[in-house]
């Protein structure tokens, strides 16, 4: 799957990338998924078989495979 950036016209190609779902104050992080990436302005294109499947994780209980802290940050909080 090579193709053109709907968006600015780059050349797109394919990688394995990170997905970040979020649910509420649930967030799952999907490794490895295929996406073919634009190499002008980044932007993440998914086939219909990928979308289905972040669905899947989206909707349904998923076993994690791993699990990372994530730090919450208030902006406020955060020094000028
Ligand atoms: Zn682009």
């Amino acid at each position: 799957m090579r193709n053109v950036c709907v968006f600015c016209g780059g050349e797109v190609e394919n990688h394995v990338t990170r997905v970040i779902i979020e649910t509420g104050d649930n967030i799952i992080i999907v490794e490895n998924v295929p996406a073919g990436v634009c190499t002008r302005c980044g932007e993440k294109e998914f086939s219909p078989e990928v979308v289905r499947r972040l669905e899947h994780v989206r909707r349904e209980q998923v076993t994690a495979d791993r699990e990372l802290r994530v730090p919450v940050v208030e902006f406020e909080a955060v020094p000028a």
